[in-house]
């Protein structure tokens, strides 16, 4: 077994703490990343404290991992050690479904294995990223490109994949008028996202002291939320709205916002489910969809399409000592835009 040094939180209501456990060893097709980063998603919040419910505890967080791979398996052939290496939300699937067939495993239908507070097929459960080590199966490792900033790719294994995905599904892009609700880590990756391939960008959100953010993010207009004179403004504007918010929000006002056969892609989960009005979808024949991740095979292709267009996540680094100054921190949406942990101060 490898010892591994970590944080965790010990139940719903603890603060994440000092904490030790050992992976597996390495088996054939597995490699060992030492983790030198781990971006703070709030997944890991909504998890942490149980707000979506049958959480695992103890529970080892974080699913944005980057490091340098320090071993392999003798049958291991993406990888050698020395390489800089990802691993996103999920460490394994049944690989046998249609969705893990065409590669996109976040959608099996056996479930995929979550990077934390998930369970391995034998039963044993996972610890993420707020660790030292991290043992992958190769096929679910992603590799990095040594052009960007370590610290700030972190957040594209789940931030940058969970926004990228349905911006190539609905295939978004030029002509197209793009509201992305919530200025925090899905939000920001969004914009860079959207105003990289050519669409006209509002941010919708409740933060006015994000405006100049906006901006220099590359956005083209910025709308506060908690203004009614403004939300009178943005009727029937949008082809799409990307709703990145963590919290219960007044979904039929954003239908509202969309020409018609507009869609809202939601992405953000609120731990309680929203009432929505059928006339906010009849009128207009608009549509709401949802995106969860993305597939390996598609992360790789939005890492490269980062590296080669120098995308990366504005970032604060954090000791891991301040990780739960970080959840408070996120939770009056006071983050720029990810928190990254600093894994060499664990
Ligand atoms: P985050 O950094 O905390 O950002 C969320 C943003 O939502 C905030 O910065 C804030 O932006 C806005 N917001 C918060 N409360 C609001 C409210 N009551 N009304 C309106 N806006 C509000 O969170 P994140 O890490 O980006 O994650 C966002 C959500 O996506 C979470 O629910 C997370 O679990 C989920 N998620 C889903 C997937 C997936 O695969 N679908 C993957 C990762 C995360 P403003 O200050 O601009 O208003
Ligand atoms: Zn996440
Ligand atoms: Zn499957």
């Amino acid at each position: 077994m490898i010892p591994v040094k970590a944080y965790a939180a010990q139940e719903a209501t603890s603060p994440i703490a000092p904490f030790s456990f050992d992976r597996r060893e390495v088996g054939a097709h597995d490699v060992l990343i030492d983790i030198h980063f781990c971006g703070v998603c709030h997944s890991d919040i909504h998890q942490a404290r149980n707000e979506w419910g049958g959480s695992i505890f103890p529970m080892v967080p974080g699913h944005e991992i980057v490091g340098k791979i320090s071993k392999v398996g003798s049958g291991v052939t993406k990888f050698k050690v020395g390489d800089l290496a990802g691993v996103g939300c999920f460490v394994d699937s049944c690989r046998e479904c249609q969705s893990c067939k065409e590669g996109l495993e976040q959608y099996c239908e056996g479930g995929m294995v979550g990077t934390y507070n998930g369970r391995e097929k034998d039963g044993t459960p996972t610890y993420g990223g707020y660790s030292s080590k991290i043992v992958v199966d190769q096929s679910y490792t992603l590799h990095i490109s040594d052009k960007l900033s370590l610290a700030a790719v972190a957040p594209l294994l789940c931030a940058g994949i969970t926004t990228y995905s349905p911006i190539m599904h609905w295939k978004i892009g030029k002509g197209h008028k793009v509201g992305v609700l919530g200025l925090g880590g899905l939000g920001h990756m969004a914009v860079k996202f959207a105003v990289s391939l050519g669409s006209e960008v509002t941010v919708l959100s409740t933060s006015k002291g994000k405006e100049a953010d906006a901006k220099r993010l590359g956005t083209h207009h910025f709308a506060l939320t908690t203004d009614e004179a403004v939300l009178n403004t943005l009727k029937n504007k949008f082809d799409f709205i990307i709703d990145t918010v963590s919290a219960p929000h007044d979904m039929n006002l954003y239908l509202s916002m969309l020409k018609r056969d507009g869609t809202i892609v939601v992405v953000g989960v609120p731990p309680t489910p929203a009432p929505i009005h059928n006339f906010g979808l009849i009128m207009g024949r608009r549509q709401i969809g949802g995106s969860l991740i993305g597939g390996i095979k598609e992360t790789q292709e939005m890492l490269d399409y980062c590296a080669a267009h120098n995308i990366v996540s504005d970032i604060e680094l954090i000791n891991i000592k301040d990780i739960n100054t970080a959840y408070d921190r996120m939770l009056k949406n006071d983050v720029k835009y990810r928190f990254v942990i600093d894994m060499a101060t664990l």
